[in-house]
C-alpha cells in the first residue's frame, strides 16, 4: 500500500529506489557490492566468522564447565546457549544469503542488512522475555561483524557505483539503492559521498544542518526531518525520493512510479541545459560582473568545483578533514598536504580555507555526539572558541595552510569570531605560526585573511573586523541561527527558521554596506547563497561575491544572468524595511 512520509527539502531531484535501512551505529560497517563471481567468497567468508564465534562462545562454555561455574553462573550459561543457536538461526542465514546472491551486498552489509529486518521484527514481539533477545542478537552480529574485520576486504570507501570493472557495474545497475536512516553525521555523510545510494532521507535534521549540507554536495535528493522515516519503511522497499517538495513515497503505485519517473527525466533535461552556462560569465544584465565560488569539504571536490565554472573557493570546511578519526587528529604534514592538493587542484584560482569548524552539529566522532555533550552545543566550545582553547591544535592547522599557501592563492578564513580579543589572538597566533615556520626554515606564502561573520555581535561591530581582516564572508546559516535562536539541526523549530526575517536581512544589508563604504570585499557562503530565489535580494542589497556549493553555481548563475541590478536595488530596499519581506519575494 503507497503512503507518504514529509520531512524538510534538502537537495533537489528525483531519486526512486530500494530502501537500505542503516542505523547509525552500523555506519562504520563497509557497503560496497560484489561482483558476481565473488558472492560465493563472501559467503564463505560470513561461514568462517560464524563458526570462529561458535568456537569462541564454546570456549567461553568450557571455561565455565571446568571451573564448575555452570551453576553458579546459570544466566550467562542460558545466555551462550541463546547466542549459539542466534548463530544458526535460519532466517539469519537465509536472508544474508540472499542479500548477497541477489543484490551482491558485501558480507559486512548483508549481515546488517538482515539484522535490520529481525531487529525489527523483535520490537513488534508482545512478550518482553522474546524482545530482549534482540539485544542478544545484535551481540552476536557484532562479534561476527568484529571477526570478519579481521579478514575482510576493503571496510573503507565502497566502489563507486560504475567505477569498478564492468561486472561490478553490471550487476548493479538495474538495482538503484536509497538510504534511510534515523540520523547521520555529517562525517557518516562523507563516508557516503563515493557510495551507491541515489537518494537519501532521515529522521532527523534541519534545511542548514551540515548532513543537509553535505547531501547537497553530493548533489543528490534528499529529505531530512522525515520523523518516523526510517521506522515506517522496510529494508528493501521501493522508495521515491522528491528532493525538492521534501515528500517520501513508499510503495509507489505504478501511475505513481511513472509520473515521478517523467519528473526524474525532466531534471536530467533541465541539469543538461544549465551546463551550457559553464563558460559563460557572470554578468548581470547591466554588466556587473559577479563572482561565483565553491564551497568544498574536500580537497578532491576542487574538480567538481572547476568543472561547475567556479572562479575559486570561498569556503573549504577544514573541519572534514577532523572528523571521524575517533580522536586521532591530522598532523601538520596531513593537512598542509591537503590544503596543498586543494590550492593546485584550484589550478591558481584562489581557495580560501576555513580554519576548523567542530562542535554543535559537527562532532569530531561519533562517539562524542553534541546531545551527549553539552546542552547547547551550537552556544558552546565550537569553531575559534575551540582552536583559541587549544592553540597547540591551532597553530599545527595554521603552520599547514601558511605552507600551503606557497603553493596557490590561499585565504585564511575564520568562522564565529564575535569578540576584539578573539581577533587580538588570532591574529597573534598566525604570527606566531610565521615565526615557528621561519625558526625551521620552512617556506611559505601570503595570506589573505577574512572573518566570517555569523554571530549577531559581529554583524553588529563590523568595522572592528574591516580594520583587521581584507575580507568578510557572511556564513548566513549561523547568522540565522544564532539571530533567530533557532537551532539549524532541529527539525522541531525548522518552520521558524527564515532567512528573510528583517532582523536577519538588516545584518545582512548592513554587512554588505559598510564593506562597500570601506571598499574591502565580502561575500556570502552560507545556505542562502546558492539559493536561487534569494539571488535577486542579494543582488538588490549589493552583493557581488557569492559561495556555493558546485551543484547550485549554474542555476545561480542563470538567474544572475537575467537580472539587472540598477531596477534591484530600490526593490530590495523596500524588501529590506518590510514588516513581511517574504510577500515581497515575488514582485
Ligand atoms: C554558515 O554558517 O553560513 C557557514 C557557511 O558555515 P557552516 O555552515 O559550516 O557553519
Ligand atoms: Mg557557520
Amino acid at each position: 500500500m503507497t503512503f507518504v512520509v514529509h520531512g524538510l527539502a534538502v537537495s533537489r531531484g528525483v531519486a526512486i529506489g530500494r530502501a537500505v535501512i542503516v542505523s547509525s551505529s552500523r555506519l562504520d560497517v563497509a557497503h560496497y557490492f560484489v561482483p558476481a563471481d565473488q558472492c560465493l567468497v563472501e559467503i564463505e567468508r560470513l561461514r568462517a566468522a560464524r563458526n570462529a564465534v561458535a568456537e569462541e562462545i564454546g570456549r567461553v562454555q568450557q571455561g565455565l564447565h571446568e571451573l564448575g561455574s555452570n551453576d553458579a553462573h546459570p544466566e550467562l550459561t542460558a545466555l551462550l546457549d541463546v547466542h549459539l543457536m542466534l548463530l544458526q538461526d535460519e532466517q539469519l542465514i537465509s536472508g544474508v544469503k540472499h542479500w548477497i546472491l541477489e543484490r551482491h551486498y558485501n558480507a559486512e552489509w548483508a549481515l546488517t542488512a538482515q539484522l535490520e529486518i529481525i531487529a525489527r521484527q523483535f520490537d513488534e514481539m508482545e512478550d518482553p522475555y522474546l524482545r530482549e533477545r534482540k539485544a542478544d542478537l545484535e551481540q552476536v552480529v557484532e562479534r561476527m561483524l568484529r571477526t570478519m574485520r579481521g579478514v575482510a576486504s576493503p571496510v573503507v570507501a565502497p566502489p563507486v557505483k560504475g567505477a569498478g570493472p564492468q561486472a561490478l557495474a553490471d550487476a548493479v545497475d538495474d538495482i538503484p539503492l536509497v538510504l534511510i536512516a534515523h540520523d547521520l553525521s555529517p562525517a557518516d555523510m562523507l563516508q557516503f559521498k563515493q557510495s551507491v545510494f541515489t537518494g537519501f532521507v532521515t529522521d532527523v535534521g534541519g534545511k542548514t544542518s551540515h548532513t543537509a549540507i553535505v547531501a547537497r554536495s553530493m548533489d543528490i535528493p534528499a529529505v531530512v526531518g522525515a520523523r518516523s522515516a526510517s521506522q515506517v519503511i522496510r529494508q528493501d522497499d521501493w522508495v521515491i525520493i522528491d528532493g525538492d517538495a521534501g515528500v517520501v513515497v513508499i510503495d509507489p503505485s505504478p501511475v505513481l512510479l511513472a509520473e515521478y519517473g517523467a519528473k526524474q527525466r525532466q531534471g536530467e533535461v533541465e541539469r543538461e541545459r544549465l551546463s551550457r552556462l559553464k563558460n559563460t560569465p557572470a554578468v548581470t544584465l547591466d554588466g556587473q560582473k559577479i563572482e561565483l565560488l565553491a564551497n568544498i569539504e574536500q580537497p578532491e571536490d576542487a574538480v567538481g568545483a572547476l568543472k561547475a565554472g567556479a572562479v575559486g573557493v570561498g569556503l573549504f570546511r577544514s573541519e572534514f578533514l577532523f572528523m571521524g578519526r575517533n580522536g586521532k587528529l591530522p598532523d601538520e604534514e596531513e593537512q598542509y598536504q591537503a590544503y596543498r592538493r586543494a590550492a593546485e587542484g584550484m589550478q591558481g584560482l584562489p581557495v580560501t580555507i576555513r580554519t576548523v569548524d567542530v562542535g554543535a552539529d559537527k562532532p569530531l566522532d561519533r562517539s562524542t555526539r553534541p546531545a551527549d555533550d553539552h546542552l547547547n552545543p551550537s552556544l558552546g566550545l565550537r569553531a575559534i572558541r575551540w582552536s583559541l582553547a587549544e592553540p597547540a591544535m591551532f597553530l599545527v592547522q595554521l603552520r599547514a595552510i601558511l605552507r600551503a599557501a606557497a603553493h596557490g592563492s590561499v585565504n585564511l578564513l575564520i568562522p564565529m569570531l564575535a569578540h576584539a580579543g578573539e581577533i587580538r589572538q588570532t591574529l597573534a597566533l598566525v604570527d606566531k605560526a610565521r615565526e615557528q615556520l621561519d625558526a625551521r626554515g620552512m617556506v611559505y606564502g601570503p595570506l589573505r585573511m577574512g572573518a566570517m561573520i555569523e554571530v549577531p555581535a559581529a554583524a553588529l561591530t563590523v568595522p572592528l573586523f574591516l580594520r583587521h581582516f581584507d575580507f568578510l564572508s557572511i556564513g548566513t546559516n549561523d547568522l540565522i541561527q544564532y539571530t533567530l535562536a533557532i537551532d539549524r539541526a532541529d527539525e522541531a523549530v525548522s518552520h521558524l527558521y527564515d532567512p528573510v526575517h528583517p532582523a536577519v536581512l538588516q545584518l545582512i544589508a548592513g554587512t554588505i554596506a559598510q564593506c562597500q563604504a570601506w571598499d574591502k570585499s565580502v561575500s556570502v557562503c552560507g545556505e542562502m547563497a546558492g539559493d536561487v530565489t534569494m539571488t535577486r535580494l542579494l543582488l538588490g542589497l549589493g552583493l557581488r561575491s557569492f559561495s556555493m556549493h558546485p551543484s547550485q553555481i549554474l542555476a545561480v548563475k542563470q538567474q544572475i544572468l537575467r537580472c539587472d541590478t540598477s531596477r534591484l536595488q530600490a526593490w530590495a530596499q523596500n524588501v529590506l524595511s518590510a514588516d513581511d519581506p517574504a510577500a515581497l519575494m515575488t514582485d
